[in-house]
């Protein structure tokens, strides 16, 4: 029987509940498409640290990489700081490690579950974000130029080639998701182009991009603007790619359009590694009580499957994908559960248990 290898790292926090959801779900999922999924728990995140004085161990960044795919909770608890006073973040050590240059954060609303949005479109929201994940202002990250007590100055990074790769990406799945709605795809490029030179730059390697796909729609907002429009009209997008720290900011402004970070799966993904994860930090605010959301978990896993298909040819881990997603919006649709963060009573166990009763092969 195949069998894939996933690097399991729940983390702090939320992390471990909502991963230990995912592993009773793929649990089943592997039994149903008749594949081996097996999960290789590895120590990281900020406890660890705490534990041991390392963050990420060295054999657990090997094991991601010898994995087929690398599942990831949640990092980062309260007051935990390493050395040079910033958070313990690993999940970014990783992304620059792998070179998963892309950050891709689907949001979509599921019948049964509102939004927080008043406009009857908003029910039908259903877009990706595609985060550059390795230059942009997090270049400065470890790099803050701090001249004296007086000024600290940290630097924007944009490159051609990093700018061009993650165009590429964001056309490229925008094709894939063209072909599969039917619809014509488009790719919005969200910037600062009217302020800032690395912007403008950015803004012009994506037209350069956007003309090698002209069967794409292709447009560009001012970020400021974006956040606007993001909120009025969302159903109106498909795909946006943005600059590192914008993408940041904006993938949590678009989980709250579909009802809360428990809503939000993303993936970090390169050429060669995939990491998926679910778009929310360790939440300390409910941490232990078996309060979260795990959905964000859950579709993430459904994520990390439809990767590995891409890349293996496997078809029955896309078929495994779409029992999870299937399962999901079934188990919300028949208003079996409710999240707590959506005021409902149903907590981490009873959602992963529900959508785990619901899996059911896609044809
Ligand atoms: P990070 O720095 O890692 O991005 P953060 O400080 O932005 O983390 P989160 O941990 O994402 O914060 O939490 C933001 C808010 O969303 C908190 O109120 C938290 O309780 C809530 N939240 C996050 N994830 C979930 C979830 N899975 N289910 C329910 N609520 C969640
Ligand atoms: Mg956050």
């Amino acid at each position: 029987m195949e069998s894939y290898r996933i690097a399991v790292l729940p983390g702090d926090g939320i992390g471990i509940e909502v991963m230990h959801a995912a592993a009773a779900v793929l649990e089943t999922v592997q039994r149903r498409i008749g594949r081996i999924l097996q999960l290789q728990w590895l120590p990281a995140g900020a406890q660890h640290y705490l534990d041991s004085g390392v963050a990420l161990p060295d054999a657990t960044l090997r094991h991601c990489e010898q994995a087929d795919a690398i599942l990831f909770g949640a990092m980062g608890l309260p007051h935990v700081h390493g050395a040079d006073g910033t958070e313990i973040i690993p999940q970014i050590d990783l992304r620059m490690h792998l070179d998963l240059y892309a950050g891709v954060r689907p949001i979509r609303t599921f019948e049964g579950l509102p939004t927080p949005l008043a406009r009857p479109e908003a029910a039908h929201i259903d877009l990706v974000l595609v985060r550059e994940n390795t230059e942009g202002l997090f270049y400065a990250r470890g790099r803050g130029d701090v001249r004296g007590d007086d000024e600290v100055r940290d630097t924007m990074r944009i490159t051609r080639q990093g700018t061009a790769r993650i165009c590429e990406f964001a056309f490229r799945l925008a094709e894939r998701r063209a072909a599969r709605s039917g619809r014509r795809g488009r790719v919005t490029n969200v910037d600062k182009a009217n302020v800032f030179a690395s912007m403008a730059f950015f803004r012009k390697v994506f037209e350069e991009v956007a003309a090698r796909h002209p069967q794409i729609a292709a447009d560009s907002g001012y970020v400021d603007a974006m956040a606007l429009n993001l909120v009025m009209k969302p159903w109106t997008y498909d795909v946006l790619v943005t600059e590192n720290m914008f993408g940041d900011i904006l993938s949590d402004l678009i989980a709250a359009l579909v009802g809360g970070m428990g809503m939000a799966p993303s993936g970090d993904i390169g050429d060669r590694y995939g990491l998926f994860q679910p778009a929310h930090g360790t939440a300390p605010d409910i941490a232990g009580q078996g309060k979260a959301n795990p959905t964000a978990m859950l579709l993430s896993a459904a994520m990390m499957l439809e990767w590995l298909a891409g890349r293996s040819g496997d078809a029955a881990l896309a078929d495994g994908a779409a029992m999870i997603q299937h399962a999901v919006e079934q188990v919300f649709a028949s208003g079996q559960v409710r999240p707590m963060e959506f005021g409902g009573t149903d907590g981490t166990a009873a959602i992963a248990q529900a959508v785990a009763g619901a899996l059911r092969p896609a044809h």
